[in-house]
C-alpha cells in the first residue's frame, strides 16, 4: 500500500494546499495530512481548530485522513508507514528549502522518499504567513482559503 504523509502546520490550511493533495490522490492509496507540532513555534490559530478544518476540507475525500504529531517527520513518517512524503514547490526559494530538508529526511527516515509537485500558477502566490498577515491586519482572506473555512473579519 502506498501512503504518503502531507506534513506542514496549516496555520491555517489554504486553496493552494487542498489543491496539492488532490492532485496527489491518484498517486496514493492512502495520504495523510499530518499537523507537526512543534512547542518553541507560535501559531495563530489552536491546534484543535486547524485538525477541525482538515477533518471539515478533507471529509469527502476518503484516502485523506488528518493525523497530529510531535517530534521528527521523518520519524512520524515511519512509524505510520509512509514511505513517501508530499510536498509542494512555489518557487526557487522553496527549492532550496525543500531540497535540504528531503535530504535528512531520506537519511533520518531510512529511505523516505520525498515527492514534490508544482503549485499550479494560480496557486502560487498562496502561504499561510500571507493569509495570516491578511487576517492579522483585519481583511479579508477567503479567496485564499477554502470555502469550509470561514474566518470572521473584526
Ligand atoms: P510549513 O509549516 O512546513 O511551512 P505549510 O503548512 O506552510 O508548512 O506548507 C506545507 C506544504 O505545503 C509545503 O510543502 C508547502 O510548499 C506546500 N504549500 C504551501 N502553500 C502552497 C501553495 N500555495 N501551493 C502549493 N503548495 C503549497
Amino acid at each position: 500500500m502506498k501512503v504518503a504523509i502531507f506534513p506542514g502546520s496549516f496555520d491555517p490550511i489554504t486553496s493552494g494546499h487542498v489543491d496539492l493533495v488532490k492532485r496527489a490522490i491518484p498517486l496514493f492509496d492512502e495520504i495523510i495530512v499530518a499537523i507537526g507540532i512543534n512547542s518553541q513555534k507560535k501559531y495563530l490559530f489552536p491546534l484543535e481548530q486547524r485538525i477541525k478544518w482538515l477533518e471539515e476540507v478533507f471529509a469527502e475525500m476518503p484516502s485523506v485522513r488528518v493525523d497530529a504529531y510531535e517530534g521528527l517527520t521523518a520519524h512520524y513518517s515511519m512509524k505510520v508507514g509512509a514511505r513517501y512524503m508530499l510536498r509542494g514547490l512555489r518557487n526557487a526559494s522553496d527549492f532550496d528549502y525543500e531540497k535540504t530538508i528531503s535530504q535528512l529526511n531520506s537519511i533520518v527516515g531510512e529511505g523516505v522518499e520525498t515527492i514534490f509537485l508544482i503549485s499550479k500558477p494560480e496557486y502560487s502566490h498562496i502561504s499561510s504567513t500571507i493569509v495570516r498577515e491578511i487576517i492579522k491586519g483585519h481583511g479579508d482572506a477567503s479567496p485564499f482559503l477554502p470555502p469550509q473555512i470561514q474566518i470572521e473579519q473584526h
